[in-house]
């Protein structure tokens, strides 16, 4: 791919909450032709810090709105991006794990009280209990919204849909395929195993292939899916985060078995696919 073909995707990476940043943002005029990429959260794991948001990623294809995860406070950063937050019908969830979706249901019921008539899609694995908990969860504000005199039941406009890797969605905008890749590694017979997957989207648009990893480790299947794509957006953790992180959880809790976040994980945005980056 040319420089000039690259520099013809409009990137807006990195979006660290500074002063700079929020202006810039407010300026933005979204684009209605071609695919621009904003990467709306970029914090590897639920730890909540001051100035990094939890992952999602925002697709806009001639004007339309793809997500990518839903982290916490991904409501918020749509509205900084200058986008409407009511506009986006299509939302791909890499994996269940709460800092790629903390911040589904917030999305959800601002699109219903904010009148969105549309249905809004969400794709996954596992994602069809994740959006049927997100209703239950929001039940009680919908009763009470009811009563002030709203008409239209949430679940009306909120659809999860449960995918198998292949093809899970298609568009005039978009082809969306899925690979299940490794970050999950559940032992036989626990009830995580074969109920949730983890997956990696490669989106063909008109103009541009960009590929979406999430969470994953090293696989032959998300190397396969990615070849090609223009860009390549990734998460990723150093070695030194891994073994300060694993060493402290063990000096101050050294228990049978412990979580280990990676703090120092982010998203990070390829421009080529030929060396791939393992998380
Ligand atoms: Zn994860």
């Amino acid at each position: 791919m040319t420089k000039t073909a690259i520099s013809a995707l409009a990137i807006v990476a990195g979006l660290a909450m500074t002063a700079a940043s929020d202006r810039a943002l407010a300026q933005n005029t979204p684009a209605s032709t071609g695919t621009t990429l904003i990467t709306l959260g970029t914090r590897g794991g639920p730890l909540p810090t001051k100035d990094r948001a939890q992952s999602s990623n925002l697709l806009v294809v001639n004007g339309a709105l793809y997500l990518v995860d839903a982290g916490g406070g991904v409501t918020g950063r749509i509205a900084q991006s200058g986008y409407d937050f009511r506009k986006i019908g299509k939302i791909f969830i890499t994996h269940p794990h709460s800092d790629h979706t903390a911040g589904l249901a917030t999305l959800m019921v601002s699109q219903w009280e904010y009148q969105r008539a549309e249905p809004t899609d969400i794709y996954g694995g596992g994602v069809a209990a994740l959006v049927k908990g997100a209703l239950d969860y929001l039940t009680p504000n919908a009763e009470i919204r009811w009563a002030e005199g709203k008409r239209r039941p949430m679940a009306d406009t909120f659809h999860g849909h449960d995918v198998e890797p292949g093809l899970v969605y298609q568009d005039a905008n978009v082809k969306v395929t899925a690979v299940e890749n490794t970050h999950f590694h559940f032992q036989p017979g626990t009830p995580p195993y074969g109920k949730y997957k983890s997956y990696s989207y490669r989106f063909e648009t008109p103009d541009r292939v960009v590929f979406f990893t999430g969470d994953t480790g090293p696989s032959d299947a998300v190397v396969e899916l990615a070849k090609g794509a223009d860009l390549y957006v990734t998460e990723t953790t150093s070695p030194d985060a891994v073994v300060e992180c694993v060493s402290m959880s063990w000096a101050t809790s050294p228990p049978s078995v412990w979580i280990c976040w990676f703090t120092e994980s982010s998203t990070s945005v390829s421009r080529s696919s030929t060396k791939l980056l393992v998380t």
